[in-house]
């Protein structure tokens, strides 16, 4: 029997592994010291768990241990990241390149730094949810020190050309961050062959858990300073202080070392469902998927069905799918989501959107009655409304 809902949720968050929760335990317990008490067994005890961790972290992404630093998760990190660099490198000039399709955790900490004099442009996407490289340079300026363009977005699951882009930002000496909380641990990612100075990700999207997650500085060429945005005892080398989450941290390095090990396998299975459950969404008529087809992460789809609420159907399958819609209830009214708003995807469609995302636990037959399940109530919210063209389903 299939436990239900049938979760297909994995971008907004992942169970934790059930390795990983062996791993965080003891720290709980037996192994509580504080990673900062470096005068007795029980600190140096946690204090290792922390330095395996770190290791596990960066060899995920390539980069040497003492360039990662923990954070609460990537809300945090990108906070950090934007704020720390703007206070940093302001001098040399306040503008910021971004784009439409961020993050709120960067669209919103852009706001805010424009609000203290930022310069921000947000580039626009095209309907496949692609930057165009050349606006991307066009929009550079002499004040230009830093740009922040997201590895994989969590919505549509587009890819961006990170390689292409980092080399466009060392041509001109600026910074690339990237927010590649829906990549690692799911695509190979890597901070030296990918050119990134700044990266943050996120445990709990990688089956580690929730409140955890890195930030990554670049040490050399270019060396990457940012002001810490929380004040304290120095920790995590003064780039961010506040007692160290051991059993967290712990679990976040093994989750990272996991992924590595199932990264090529996983994707290979999961672009496999995904693919089926695509094929047999898109037989109902008035289906589109939102989103590059090419730069696209294995595990996910974004797909409309005109005529239909992605609310509406959420609500229609809620006891038997956890899917996630579109849009986003902001007080009152229903808003399309801006990630397919800036992509062109017309509000009605927009509206009808829903995000499936696969992970780890994801088995043949759970696709196979999502696929059933939706195209149901499909069928019956396309019946219910009497304005309806005919779909001939
Ligand atoms: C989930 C997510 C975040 C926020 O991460 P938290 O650790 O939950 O704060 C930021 N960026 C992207 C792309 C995400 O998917």
């Amino acid at each position: 029997m299939l436990k239900l809902p049938v979760y297909l949720d994995y971008n907004a968050t992942t169970p934790c592994d059930p390795q990983v929760v062996d791993v965080m335990l003891p720290y709980f317990t037996q192994h509580f010291g504080n990673a900062a008490s470096r005068s007795h067994a029980p600190g140096l005890y946690a204090e290792a768990a922390v330095a395996l961790a770190r290791e596990q972290v960066a060899a995920l992404i390539g980069a040497e241990t003492q360039e990662v630093y923990f954070t609460s998760g990537a809300t945090e990190a990108n906070n950090l990241a934007l704020k720390g660099a703007f206070e940093t490198y302001a001098s040399r000039g306040g503008h910021i390149i971004t784009a439409a399709t961020e993050h709120k955790a960067v669209l919103d900490t852009c706001a805010h730094l424009e609000k203290m004099g930022a310069a921000i442009t947000y580039l626009p996407v095209n309907k496949d949810g692609m930057i165009s490289l050349e606006e991307l340079e066009a929009a550079i300026t002499p004040q230009t020190i830093l740009i922040s363009l997201m590895y994989a977005n969590n919505e549509t699951g587009v890819i961006h050309p990170v390689k292409a882009i980092s080399a466009i930002a060392r041509k001109h000496n600026i910074i690339f961050m990237s927010d590649a909380t829906q990549a690692v641990g799911k695509i190979p990612v890597n901070v030296n062959t990918d050119g990134i100075d700044i990266l943050t990700c996120s445990a709990h999207k990688l089956y580690g858990p929730k409140g955890i997650g890195a930030i990554y500085l670049r040490r050399k060429s270019p060396r990457v300073k940012i002001a810490a945005q929380m004040d304290g005892g120095g920790h995590e080398r003064g780039v961010r202080s506040g007692t160290l989450n051991v059993p967290a941290i712990a679990g976040f390095g093994k989750a990272c070392e996991l992924a590595a090990e199932l990264m090529d396998k996983e994707a290979e299975r999961l672009a496999t469902l995904r693919n089926r459950l695509q094929t047999a969404l898109l037989e109902i008529p008035g289906t589109f998927v939102n989103g590059s087809l090419q730069h696209r992460l294995p595990h996910v789809v974004n797909l409309s069905f005109e005529g239909v609420e992605g609310e509406a159907l959420m609500m229609a399958a809620n006891k038997s799918l956890a899917l996630s819609s579109g849009s986003a209830c902001t007080s009152a009214s229903r808003e399309p989501s801006y990630v397919l708003k800036a992509m062109g995807v017309p509000d009605e469609l927009a509206m009808g959107s829903i995000r499936f995302s696969l992970g780890r636990f994801t088995t043949e037959e759970e696709i196979t009655y999502a696929i059933t399940a939706v195209t149901g109530a499909v069928k019956q919210l396309r019946a219910l409304d009497p304005f309806a063209p005919n779909y001939t389903i």
